[in-house]
Formats: C-alpha cells, sequence, structure tokens
C-alpha cells in the first residue's frame, strides 16, 4: 500500500426531510448567497424549500451557473458577493453548481491577479476560501464531499481541474427524493460517472490494498445492481438512496486513500467536453473501453481481478476474460443509453490532432497511474474509441 494521509472534513446529513437542518449548519448571521444552475431547483421547489430553511437570514440569489460551469459566470458571483458584503456560500443543485461554488469561494480569498490561475496551477495557489455548503439535487460527481472542481474557460475551450485543502463543503444535504425530477439522461449519466471514478482508482496498478479493492468492488456492484432501476423507477427513494450514497463514497477520498490514480480518462474526455460539448458522462463512456484495452498489460493484473469480482468472469484464457470484462462494462454503459464510441457523436479522425493538441497544451503529457499515457498513447485511444464496437 502507498503511504497516505486521509481527511475528510465535510459533513454529511443523508436523508428526507434534511433541508431543513440548513437553519442549525449555517452561522445564525451569515450572509448568504445561494448558487443554483438553470432553473431545475425553482421548478421542483426544492430552491424555496432551502430559502423557507434558512429563515430570517440575509439571503440573495445566483442563478444560470451552466452545466460544464464556467470562469466568466462565475466570476459574476464573486463581484457579487463582494458588492453584497455576502459572507457564506450555499450550492443547490448538481456537479457544476458546487464546482462553480468551489470555484467562486476559492476566488473571493485568491490575493494573486488572476483567479484563472487556480485552475492553471491546479489549485496549488489556493490560500483560503469563503466558506461553503451545499444541496445535492443530482448522484453522480462526489463533488458534495471532496475540494475537486473543474471549471471551463469558454474563452479558450479550457476545461481544466483544481483542489485545494481549502476547498471541502463544510456540509452537505444529502436528500434523495431530491433527484426524483431528474431526467433519465442524467441520472444515467450520474451512474457512469460514479462508476468511473470508481474504475480511475481500482483498475490501476496493484498495490495489495486489499480493503480498498473490496470498497471499490462493492461500489462498483452496487451501481450495476441499482443503476437500471434508478433509471427506470425515478420515485424509488431506496434505489435513489442507495445511488447517492454510493456516488459520495466514489469519489470522497476513501477509495482512493493509499493507491495510484489513473484519471486519463477524465483528462482525455474533459477535452472532449469542452471542445464538443458532450456531457462528461457520455465522454468517460467512450473513452473508457478504449483505454483499458489499450493499457491492458499495466493493468493486466486488475484486469482479472475485475473480471472475476464484478462480473463472476472465470472461464478462458487470461485474454478472453479481461476482454469479456470490458465488454461487460460497454454492454453496461450502452444498456443505461451512455453509447461508448466517439464516432456516435459525429466526431470523426479529423478532430484527432486538435484533442492531442489540446492534450498537450493542458500539460497532459505524462497521463495514468504510470504516467505512460504521452500524446501518442492518448491518439492511440482516441482513434480506438472511433472504430465501431465489433
Ligand atoms: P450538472 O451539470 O450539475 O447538471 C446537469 C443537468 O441536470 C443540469 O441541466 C441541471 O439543471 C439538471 N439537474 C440537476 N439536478 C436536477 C434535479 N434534481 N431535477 C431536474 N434536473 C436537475 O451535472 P453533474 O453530472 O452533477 O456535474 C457535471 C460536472 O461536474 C461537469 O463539469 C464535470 O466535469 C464535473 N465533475 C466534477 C467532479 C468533482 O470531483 N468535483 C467529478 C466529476 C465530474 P439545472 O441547471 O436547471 O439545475
Ligand atoms: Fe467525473
Amino acid at each position: 500500500m502507498l503511504n497516505f494521509e486521509f481527511h475528510n472534513p465535510t459533513r454529511i446529513v443523508f436523508g428526507r426531510d434534511t433541508i431543513a437542518r440548513l437553519d442549525a449548519l449555517l452561522p445564525p448571521a451569515a450572509r448568504v448567497l445561494v448558487l443554483y444552475g438553470g432553473g431545475s431547483v425553482r421548478q421542483n421547489g426544492t430552491l424555496a424549500e432551502v430559502r423557507a430553511a434558512l429563515g430570517g437570514r440575509e439571503v440573495r440569489e445566483f442563478g444560470g451557473i451552466e452545466p460544464n460551469p464556467t470562469y466568466e459566470t462565475l466570476m459574476r458571483a464573486v463581484a457579487l458577493v463582494r458588492q453584497e458584503r455576502l459572507d457564506f456560500l450555499l450550492a443547490v443543485g448538481g456537479g457544476s453548481v458546487i464546482d462553480g461554488t468551489k470555484f467562486v469561494a476559492a476566488a473571493l480569498s485568491f490575493t494573486g491577479e488572476d483567479p484563472w490561475t487556480i485552475l492553471e496551477t491546479h489549485g496549488a495557489n489556493v490560500t483560503g476560501a469563503m466558506p461553503f455548503g451545499s444541496v445535492l439535487t443530482l448522484p453522480a460527481t462526489g463533488s458534495e464531499m471532496n475540494p475537486t472542481a473543474v471549471i471551463t474557460r469558454t474563452e479558450t475551450a479550457a476545461k481544466l481541474a483544481f483542489r485545494s485543502p481549502y476547498t471541502f463543503p463544510q456540509f452537505s444535504i444529502l436528500d434523495p427524493s431530491k433527484t426524483f425530477t431528474l431526467p433519465a439522461r442524467q441520472v444515467a449519466n450520474g451512474v457512469v460517472d460514479a462508476f468511473v471514478h470508481i474504475t480511475e482508482q481500482y483498475l490501476t496498478f496493484p498495490v495489495d490494498a486489499r480493503v480498498q479493492d473490496r470498497f471499490a468492488e462493492g461500489l462498483l456492484q452496487t451501481l450495476i445492481e441499482i443503476g437500471p432501476r434508478a433509471v427506470a423507477q425515478p420515485e424509488d427513494y431506496d434505489t435513489r438512496a442507495n445511488l447517492v450514497w454510493t456516488a459520495t463514497l466514489a469519489l470522497n477520498g476513501l477509495i482512493g486513500a493509499g493507491v495510484p490514480g489513473d484519471w486519463a480518462t477524465h483528462m482525455i474526455g474533459h477535452e472532449l467536453t469542452a471542445r464538443f460539448g458532450i456531457d462528461h458522462a457520455r465522454t468517460l463512456a467512450v473513452v473508457l473501453p478504449a483505454l483499458l484495452r489499450e493499457r491492458r498489460e499495466a493493468k493486466r493484473g486488475k484486469l482479472l481481478q475485475y473480471a472475476e469480482r464484478v462480473w463472476h468472469i472465470t472461464e478462458g484464457t487470461e485474454d478472453a476474460r479481461i476482454e469479456a470484462a470490458i465488454r461487460r462494462t460497454e454492454a453496461f454503459f450502452e444498456s443505461l443509453g451512455l453509447p461508448t464510441r466517439l464516432s456516435s457523436y459525429a466526431v470523426g479522425t479529423e478532430a484527432i490532432d486538435g484533442l492531442v493538441a489540446q492534450l498537450e497544451t493542458h500539460g497532459m503529457t505524462a497521463l495514468g497511474e504510470q504516467k505512460e499515457i504521452t500524446p501518442e498513447v492518448s491518439r492511440r485511444i482516441l482513434e480506438a474509441s472511433l472504430v465501431p464496437a465489433a
């Protein structure tokens, strides 16, 4: 097992009717900015419930944070907080709103010239952040219990991530019934995003981290078990409760402690979103299968363990078992409605040079847990993702 430090300060308040707990969770005299997205929380009543729970506190609202939140929009929120002298941020939404709120929080304490450098340094220059909490409405990213945010700069089509010890939410309210109004596509996306967060930490070079492996396998099996029902039966509370908690545990640091992280699927996927606007999880569904085939030698031990323990594949040669596990993974994504080939998105070979150039511009030249995914390897992964499934 690798050396590690694990510290996760986010308080989780889980269950039905937990939005009412906001009153006790925020400082009594807090001057609050509530941040939200394109309006789903206004339409489904979640925003009204949040406002009621905040009682007599001074509250301002900032809506319009887009999926794949942009620097340009978020800087307007920074200006509003300064102008209104607010001192607490409350994100109400999915990963985009929570990530965006992390950036606003960090930018407010930033003393350098240009807050965009927070992304360029991946958070190394963050020295503080305004306190914030979240009310989660979409299980997927784990942003509700991690310090990471992914922000897009429209001007340059750059989608970059940062993390800092200062950007954990103070608390997150997880009421599974607040996810009932999600469109099926977003639920399916969430299942796949969480699934790939787990594989990024589990399908890596083996370091004999047994409990992390068993946790990861349990989370993957839970997603395989409940994913289809979570999409088909939006008001099945217990299924949504299991999905919400699985997605949180997939990326709150627990299964990643003491093991190497890959994250190449995410980094390549970010370029696809930045360039073509493909949903985050949908980029992962096309990159992961090609990446696993490309890296099958380096990941051989873990792929065999994955085949046996997650998919119960025990027959055939090692290569046949690995291929069968990758095919089961593809079939799972496809069954949820996510294509596993880039060719499904009207993107062709002519796009590859530009995507590889973007990876180089963003310093993504030694990806993966062994840092062996050079731009040439990324090119092969992207090319393979264009070839229709056999
Ligand atoms: P999202 O972009 O936050 O939301 C997707 C859509 O779902 C929005 O149109 C939103 O509508 C809608 N929505 C959310 N909750 C809803 C509800 N309860 N009912 C109806 N509609 C609802 O999706 P996400 O997958 O959670 O976040 C994706 C972002 O997170 C990407 O930028 C990705 O790169 C990033 N990410 C972050 C991490 C991390 O560790 N921080 C990890 C993976 C990915 P409204 O806008 O109208 O509310
Ligand atoms: Fe993700």
